[in-house]
């Protein structure tokens, strides 16, 4: 098993990227309950033929849809080590626990917090989103909100994000019971920053009318185009009003590593609470999410709670208090912290801050190849890692939604869309530590061969 995967790591690069699943391959995954026990070398000739060969495909360097990392083959060998050891980390005296904590310990480092700072591994930015709603909330209402609900504390709380934000931002209002109505959608300037005349406006609409802001949320990275908001700007009106700021920094936050970049992310270092992943331009194998909250005392607050079957002591295994579990939702957590722990050990800081330089300076490059080809546009301006382009034609949405399921159905490279003013744009968001130039050209070569193809198709009209 594990010369076979290593050697899938090792020639990814001569395999499609994605390939569309066959249904007898879709039905083999239809069965009903085995019974019997089946030969492990039997199921794992089933896992190389049928399951490995129709992932995503986001190991490969071809892959530039979404945000999603490469992993590495030492992030896979330490998983495998978590995996034998079976660590639970939601709490009791162990050193599993302790590597969590260096981890946590590098990542106050990194972002310029105190040590009362408290983190946590989650599964991704979605999660840390919510709970650093949760703990803001808990700031904003004090921890008898816990008992008493939001609706107990009479206020009404109003939270803003920009119009470029994640849609988890908006999730977290909901699970919370803040609800998606109590977000203000801030609109965006030309650089696609969070406006933040706007969002002073907006603090004190929402005050005129007794409302209680509570929450701003700048985004490191949006998932549109790559921008940064102007975290120093958006500290300085969220302190000065007396609200918690949030940094949704999932893909970008960790650019603090790469010197070049580092420098825009000025005022992350103020944030009250901080969500981002591992799994993305960290490299780590999914998932591997962290929230980082200034006050550990609010956040333990907010989610500890005494069980009978969960009480500390001083010595003996339900020593070390407190526990992971005293921080968020999850009790039972898996080893998280091993194989980024792995990750930044074996690599260092600096060359996973070379890779985060390296997607930037490709995400240039294929920012300067769309402007010399007169077949193509760009639809942004290129930020960070992440390329809005498109094929120039009179149907152009049609044309280039065409031109990306061909791409991902050709294997050859695996883009997405979004929409830029309005406009379908095809966006590569360059995360792989494998990409280079290569895949980049391979990419823009067969834009635009796909795309002088379904320029010519006429689009079936509709019956009037
Ligand atoms: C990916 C992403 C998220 C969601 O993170 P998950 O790890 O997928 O939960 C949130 N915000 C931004 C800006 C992202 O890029």
């Amino acid at each position: 098993m594990l010369d076979d995967i290593l050697d899938y790591l090792e020639h990814i690069r001569e395999r499609p990227v994605w390939q569309p699943i066959p249904q007898d391959v879709r039905a083999l995954f239809h069965q009903s309950l085995p019974k019997e026990p089946t030969d492990l070398a039997a199921v794992h000739e089933t896992f190389m033929q049928d399951i490995l060969p129709f992932a995503v495909g986001n190991a490969h360097p071809g892959f530039m849809g979404w945000v999603h990392g490469g992993g590495t083959p030492v992030g896979m060998l330490a998983e495998m080590l978590a995996a034998g050891l079976n660590a639970n980390l939601g709490g009791r005296d162990q050193i599993p626990i302790e590597v969590e904590r260096q981890v946590l310990q590098w990542v106050r480092e990194l972002f310029g917090f105190p040590e009362t700072a408290s983190g946590l591994f989650v599964t991704g930015t979605s999660m840390a989103n919510l709970i650093s709603v949760l703990v803001a909330r808990t700031a904003a209402l004090g921890a008898g909100v816990r008992h008493q609900g939001i609706a107990g504390s009479g206020k009404r709380l109003t939270a803003y994000t920009s119009a470029g934000a994640h849609g988890c931002i908006a999730q977290a209002m909901d699970l919370s019971g803040l609800g998606i109505d109590a977000l203000r959608v801030i609109p965006m300037d030309a650089r696609h920053r969070m406006d933040a005349a706007a969002l002073e406006r907006a603090i004190a609409a929402d005050r005129s009318v007794g409302l209680t802001p509570f929450f701003v949320a700048g985004t490191v990275g949006t998932v549109d185009v790559g921008a940064i908001d102007d975290l120093a700007v958006l500290a300085d009106i969220a302190h000065g009003e007396g609200l918690w700021f949030h940094v949704d920094g999932a893909c970008g936050a960790l650019a603090v590593l790469a010197p070049d970049i580092a420098p825009r992310l000025e005022g992350i270092e103020r944030a009250d609470s901080i969500a981002f992943d591992f799994h993305k331009w960290g490299q780590v194998p999914y998932d591997a999410g962290f929230i980082l909250v200034r006050d550990g005392t609010l956040h333990h607050a907010t989610f500890a709670s005494p069980a009978a079957y969960l009480r500390r002591e001083t010595r003996g295994m339900a020593a070390g208090s407190p526990w992971p579990c005293d921080f968020g939702p999850d009790l039972s957590r898996g080893f998280r912290a091993l194989k980024t722990w792995f990750t930044i050990k074996v690599y260092g800081a600096e060359k996973l801050g070379r890779v985060i330089s390296g997607t930037c300076e490709l995400a240039r490059y294929m920012g300067r190849r769309i402007e010399e080809t007169p077949l193509l546009e760009l639809l942004a301006p290129v930020s960070l890692n992440i390329v809005c382009f498109r094929y120039r034609s009179e149907e152009a949405d049609r044309v280039n939604a065409d031109i990306v399921t061909a791409l991902q159905e050709s294997g050859i490279a695996a883009p997405s869309t979004t929409t830029i003013d309005g406009r379908l744009a095809i966006r590569a968001a360059i995360v792989n530590h494998r990409t280079d130039t290569s895949d980049i050209d391979a990419l823009l070569r067969a834009t635009v061969a796909f795309g002088e193809v379904h320029a010519k198709t006429a689009q079936p009209r509709k019956a009037p």
